[in-house]
């Protein structure tokens, strides 16, 4: 055993859990290269009915990336030019980038800051009669408050499209997320709580003609092929990442009970450690939502000198987000000035995610938070 004092705790470890599941991956692999069926084909088609039957979802759509999904989504339902889709200040890129990638306008609006998620009085605020669809993103594995929003929508027919790129698995009202609104997109990116290995992403719907307008759209829009009834893009998982999922997803559900067991850790060594003093706020569950903990941030004062020390005692953190979007360069013509959307501004100043994966191990978790501890009552 090594001593704490030197030990090293990264981010994530996907070797971790790679070590625990080779057989199955290698045998998935060698399934794969032995068919010489390496583009959508029977493996696609056996995850897309393993993982909707997971995600309690009619339809799900294997897709070439999470970023691939939601374009797909907002192409499928007509986002273009003169629309405007309102979605969270705080988040990744991908939807944004979407959105603005099909002409239309980005709304950005604020979040709840105990859930780092869309606050949906402001959502509802910025309905217009241009509002095309509303992008709430389910943040570091936690849902969004989806009720007020399609509440908000019910009377107006806009959509409700979800990035839950970051929150497989997560719930709501007992409910996964996905296919709560109209439709979801998810992503296998490596690091995700499902991850492929290589770039893969899905998107889930319980509308039957809209699935199959996004399987035309994943395709290039032609059926049969070199058929072209709409313009769409190579939008496919390949059979290679499918055959990978299909073998870890047997697995999911007990890396998020580990998750989970390790975010209470987290709970209750932070309070021992008594740091809520220092003025270190943990993430919070609301009652009626399931946490994946795909990420674990927490918001700590100092926030960067902290995320130094800890780097430079071999403690691995990141910060999500650094620049929120409504203030990215490349947004710069929307006109946002510092200050607009206050609570995403404050949550890029003060949140750090900290190692969370499933094999994380008790006595890793101790030094985190003794080192943060002693850090704080330092400075
Ligand atoms: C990872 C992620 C995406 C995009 O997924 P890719 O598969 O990397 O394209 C979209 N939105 C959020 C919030 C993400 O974290």
């Amino acid at each position: 055993m090594r001593q704490p004092t030197g030990m090293k705790v990264p981010l994530v470890d996907l070797g971790a859990q790679y070590d625990t599941i080779r057989d199955e991956v290698v045998a998935a692999v060698t399934r794969v290269c032995d068919s010489q069926r390496f583009i959508l084909g029977a493996e696609v088609e056996l995850v897309e009915k393993e993982l909707a039957e997971y995600l309690s979802a009619k339809h799900a759509v294997g897709m070439s990336s999470g970023t691939d999904a939601l374009l797909a989504i907002m192409m499928g339902l007509g986002v273009g030019p003169g629309d405007e889709v309102i979605t969270t200040a705080y988040s990744f890129f991908a939807a944004a980038g979407s959105i603005a990638r099909l002409g239309a306008t980005p709304v950005f609006v604020d979040i709840n800051p105990a859930t780092f998620n869309i606050d949906p009085d402001a959502a509802r605020a910025a309905m217009t009669s241009r509002t095309k669809a509303i992008v709430p993103v389910h943040l570091f594995g936690l849902s969004a408050d989806m009720d007020p929003l399609l509440e908000a929508v019910s009377k107006h027919g806009v959509p409700i499209i979800e990035d839950a790129c970051q929150a497989f698995g997560a719930r709501y009202r007992g409910l996964p997320v996905g296919a709560l609104g109209v439709a979801g997109g998810l992503s296998f990116f490596p690091s995700k709580s499902l991850g492929a290995y290589g770039d893969g992403g899905l998107i889930v719907t319980n509308d039957g003609v809209l699935a199959e307008r996004l399987r035309l759209l994943r395709a290039h829009g032609a059926e049969p092929k070199y058929v072209h009834k709409i313009v769409g893009g190579n939008f496919r998982l390949d059979a290679m990442q499918a055959a990978i999922l299909r073998a870890k997803l047997p697995h999911v559900s007990q890396w998020f009970e580990a998750r989970r067991e390790a975010a209470s850790r987290y709970r209750h060594l932070f309070a021992d450690a008594d740091v809520e003093v220092f003025g270190v706020e943990l993430p919070v569950e609301p009652q009626d939502r399931w946490h994946t903990y795909h990420q674990y941030v927490v918001r700590a004062p100092r926030r960067d000198e902290l995320h130094a020390h800890l780097e430079s005692h071999g403690i691995e953190t990141a910060i999500y987000y650094p620049v929120p979007l409504h203030r990215q360069e490349c947004f710069a013509s929307l006109g946002y000035s510092e200050g607009t959307l206050p609570q995403s501004e404050a949550a890029a100043r003060t949140a750090l995610a900290l190692p969370m994966y499933p094999e994380l191990t008790e006595e890793q978790q101790a030094h985190v938070v003794k080192t943060i501890a002693e850090y704080l009552r330092m400075s």
